[in-house]
């Protein structure tokens, strides 16, 4: 029998790598639960607050979908695309409504650097490093294909909650908070 969704997900968020800062004034697992409450504070729907909670699994993740990549892998310019990593190992128990906007989060950074130009401005040092090795700030073209995906918005909004889920002193609630919301979404494949 397939592991369930939500024990998936705290074994991930149990890894070693979760422990990482890579980069940021807050671990990994400080920052997807941060994510999570302020998607479900601004009365996100179910499958987006998933989305925001789970959008970093593919740091936590290897190409085998086992072990982790490290903080000084990740800086050092490894990170060829965690959403994508993510998406495919969530898409075991979830469907497009989760997995997309974790697909698209990294291109979501790539979208706002291109298309408004206060963002740069807002992103943490990290987040600016990274966006040279995933790319750079996207083209008018590159824009236009991001925004033909029905997920896109979803999608950037998984970035701004992303953005502002760095903060060391934010108390926010554990995994467990989220395993009915896993479970039920999982049943329902949305
Ligand atoms: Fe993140």
């Amino acid at each position: 029998m397939m592991i369930a969704p939500a024990d998936a997900v705290a074994e991930l968020l149990a890894s070693a790598g979760a422990r990482d800062y890579l980069g940021e004034p807050v671990t990994v697992v400080d920052h997807l639960l941060q994510a999570a409450a302020l998607a479900e504070g601004a009365g996100s729907p179910a499958a987006l607050v998933a989305a925001a909670l789970l959008h970093d699994a593919g740091q936590l993740l290897e190409a085998d979908g086992t072990a982790g990549l490290s903080g000084a892998e990740l800086m050092a310019g490894r990170d060829n695309d965690h959403g994508e990593r993510g998406a495919a190992w969530l898409a075991s128990w979830f469907g497009p409504a989760v997995t997309e906007p974790v697909r698209l989060h990294v291109a979501a950074k790539r979208y706002l650097c291109g298309t408004d130009p206060a963002y740069y401005g807002l992103l943490s040092p990290a987040s600016r490093y990274t966006l040279t090795v995933q790319g750079g700030p996207m083209d008018g073209p590159q824009a236009r294909a991001f925004e033909a995906s029905p997920h896109h918005r979803a999608a950037l909004a998984v970035r701004r909650f992303d953005d502002q889920a760095k903060d060391p002193a934010a108390q926010v609630p554990g995994l467990d908070h989220y395993r009915p919301l896993l479970e039920e979404l999982a049943r329902a494949r949305a």
